[in-house]
């Protein structure tokens, strides 16, 4: 019964290895096949991307997650333990697909960004850079009553505007913990990258399996099917003895 789930996390580790931390978050959803429709993951808003990273999560580990973060002001470390459901947004309904902003004459048409389109930002790049960048990619269309603008001539008074609406158009993307420190008292809003935390675990994991039927590999000659169909205790048992 265990087989299936070992073999399944090495699986999509494999899978995820290859790619840049901005692609992998959305290899590890196609390599496990998940459902989202027709789009290819890769196009799908970051938000929606990000709830079903959660759902994989849940799935491979359980619903409950442990971090460790410094408090920004004292510095002490802070374990904390707290449920997915927590980084959950209730959506009443699908994220929408396009957001539309308004400012006197002029009406901006985008599309949420997605995987690709994170995937394209220089990381070296200045974040105004980064936001022309983006823009250029989401924003579908402008227009300045009744003629059809350049993106790159949008009136830079209106990008906080897009960037808020697109937030607000797709929640689940940038998802906060209000945190507190127990020794100083400062409460923060901390960011959480679910892809980044499902990705150390998952490589973890992964790195301790693999040490796991190398240990057993060399001491009994089994093949690595045969020790991951092992349960973990038996695995555990064999593994005291060789170390013993
Ligand atoms: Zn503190």
């Amino acid at each position: 019964m265990n087989t299936g789930h070992e073999a399944r996390l090495l699986e999509l580790w494999e899978a995820g290895l290859p790619a840049t931390p901005s692609w992998r978050p959305a290899r590890l959803l196609a390599a496990q096949g998940s459902g989202l429709g027709a789009v290819p993951i890769e196009q799908v808003p970051i938000g929606v991307r990000d709830a079903a990273l959660l759902d994989l999560r849940e799935d491979l580990f359980g619903s409950r997650l442990d971090c460790v973060v410094d408090c920004p002001q004292c510095r002490t470390s802070l374990e904390f333990g707290f449920d997915v459901g927590a980084l959950r947004v209730p959506t009443g309904t699908e994220s929408a697909s396009e957001v539309v902003v308004t400012q006197g004459a002029v009406t901006v048409h985008c599309r949420l960004p997605n995987t690709a389109d994170l995937a394209e930002l220089d990381a070296t790049a200045s974040s105004e850079e980064r936001v022309q960048r983006l823009l250029r990619r989401c924003v579908v269309a402008v227009d300045r009553g009744g003629q059809s603008l350049e993106t790159d001539h949008l009136p830079a008074s209106m990008i906080p505007s897009i960037g808020a609406a697109m937030a607000a158009a797709d929640p689940q993307a940038d998802v906060r913990l209000q945190l507190e420190c127990p020794d100083c008292g400062f409460q923060w809003p901390a960011a959480f990258d679910i892809g980044a935390f499902l990705w150390a675990e998952l490589s973890a994991r992964a790195a301790r399996l693999l040490r796991e039927v190398h240990e057993l590999a060399q001491a009994y000659g089994w093949s690595e099917r045969e020790i991951l169909s092992l349960t973990p205790l038996r695995r555990q048992t064999y593994l005291e003895m060789v170390r013993a």
